[in-house]
């Protein structure tokens, strides 16, 4: 049996506090493409980072977040 298929690496969950909301987010880390992202289902909340360097790649706060950078 030929082994073609490409395994897809699971991300690896845990449960971490929302630093936008407070609420209960997700972090997902990404071994393959390096990459750590924490997501809140509650208010949206979504940050994309390099695992290696902490950088930040994307990042997306609605509310509160957004209110404390503004004016
Ligand atoms: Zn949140």
């Amino acid at each position: 049996m030929k082994h073609t298929t490409k395994k897809f690496e699971p991300l690896t969950a845990i449960e971490v506090c929302c630093p936008n909301c407070g609420g209960l987010a997700e972090r997902h880390y990404s071994l393959q493409q390096a990459l750590v992202r924490t997501q809140c289902p509650r208010c949206d909340y979504f940050m994309l980072t390099c695992a290696d360097t902490g950088n930040v790649v994307e990042a997306y706060a609605p509310g509160l977040f957004m209110r404390s950078l503004g004016a």
